[in-house]
């Protein structure tokens, strides 16, 4: 009898894509359902971008390329953080993955060895805590609150230290609750990683994303002694509506990015070549992309926080950049709309799914009990309909 390992037997599916393959099926099966569980763009990659996927495979870049990336996109990236946050970075130190989750699978495999505590805030995006416990790692869970919009404190950080912490995984934006922190605030973090001497890894996917008129700050800036103990992550997928062409990437120490590159090398050698000579047009072509789909986001932003606040029990807080609502459903426990009882996050979401044909991801999988996400990466038409569907579904308990 061929067994499942421990390590895959311990191992769940993430819950985004979880979900969002429930949608699928129940719309394969004929109904119309509003679908915001999935955390991807709904907008087409740009124009110039595809472009230059079809020239490189016009040119024969079809083959394996070095396998950390191709010389042009590290370098193309080392000089982004120069450009966009002052930060010197070495094409050395920047390996190039497929997309920003094999990037962190890297970050964490590289850096973790069995028995190494991970310090995760709560709520966390689903992946962070298999991802460490797939390297051996201990995944430490610290709960922040909705009162002190869900940021760590570094008093709660501190407290949260013993003498295995190794890391500290930080991300912000945030999915799911798009909390992102002043730059004061990520300083009082700094000191306390500098004090105690753990590492972090800065998981800064959404950091053009940001609502307001919010600067992203990067982690690895805030000390001269922060480079040597960050490993930042990012990539194209939210910023480029990339997230099918797999290219994330990550920026280490030389030691570790070289045996991060070790591991990828003997994994899954180099990320698709194509993908490679497309992100690098994203990233050195215009940027006029970026911000007219950040300003339709903040739009959406506006658009479903008000409408999720007029429902009755519901309770949603403003994120501050990311494409997420992360709302409390708390009061509405208890009541059994079209017969199934709302008692947890898990049951609200079931019963939002079957009853008002609305799918979305219960808080539950983001170590977070009471709430609910939902991804605004979709059409205002979607939204509006989506939330007077809750809505009308609830009226009825
Ligand atoms: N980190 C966070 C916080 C995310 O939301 C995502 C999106 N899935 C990722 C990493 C991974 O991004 P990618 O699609 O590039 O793997
Ligand atoms: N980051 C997205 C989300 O949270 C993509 C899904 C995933 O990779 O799990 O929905």
């Amino acid at each position: 009898m061929l067994q499942v390992s421990r390590l895959a037997s311990s191992i769940k599916p993430s819950a985004t894509l979880a979900a969002a393959a429930r949608a699928k099926q129940l719309q394969a099966s004929g109904v119309r359902i509003r679908d915001f569980s999935l955390g991807e763009p709904d907008f087409p990659t740009p124009e110039h971008v595809c472009e230059a996927a079809r020239r490189a495979m016009a040119a024969g870049k079809t083959r394996y390329t070095q396998a950390s990336g191709t010389p042009e996109l590290r370098g193309a990236v080392a000089k982004l953080y120069g450009e966009s946050y002052g930060l010197s970075v070495t094409p050395e130190q920047v390996l190039i993955s497929n997309g920003a989750k094999h990037s962190l699978h890297n970050a964490l495999a590289g850096a973790i060895s069995p028995g190494d505590e991970v310090i995760i805030p709560t709520p966390y995006w689903v992946s962070y805590s298999d991802l460490v416990a797939m390297t051996g790692g201990v995944p430490v869970l610290v709960p922040t609150s909705m009162q002190s919009g869900f940021r760590l404190t570094p008093e709660a950080l501190k407290a949260a230290i013993t003498p295995r912490t190794r890391m500290l995984l930080l991300n912000a934006p945030s999915n799911p609750t798009g909390a992102v922190y002043t730059k004061a605030q990520l300083e009082a973090i700094a000191r306390v990683v500098l004090d105690t001497g753990i590492s972090v890894l800065s998981d800064e996917i959404y950091e053009r994303l940001m609502f307001d008129g919010r600067e992203p700050v990067c982690f690895a800036t805030l000390h001269p002694d922060l480079p040597g103990r960050t490993i930042t992550v990012s990539g194209v997928s939210k910023t480029y509506a990339m997230t099918g062409w797999r290219i994330g990437w990550s920026v280490a120490p030389v030691a570790l990015a070289k045996a991060m590159g070790n591991i990828q090398s003997q994994q899954t050698s180099n990320p698709c070549s194509i993908s490679q000579a497309a992100a690098l047009a994203a990233i050195t072509g215009e940027q006029g992309c970026v911000e007219s789909m950040r300003a339709v986001f903040q739009q959406r932003r506006d658009l479903v926080c008000r409408l999720l606040n007029a429902v009755p029990g519901i309770r949603c807080p403003v994120p501050d950049g990311a494409f997420y609502a992360f709302f409390n459903i708390e009061g509405l426990y208890g009541k059994a709309p079209g017969g199934r009882k709302i008692s947890d996050s898990a049951s609200f979401c079931d019963a939002a799914l079957e009853d008002a044909h609305v799918c979305l991801v219960p808080g539950s999988a983001f170590g977070a009990e009471g709430f609910a996400r939902l991804s605004f990466a979709t059409s205002n038409e979607e939204i509006e309909s989506g939330v007077s569907q809750l809505a009308a579904w609830l009226s009825k308990g």
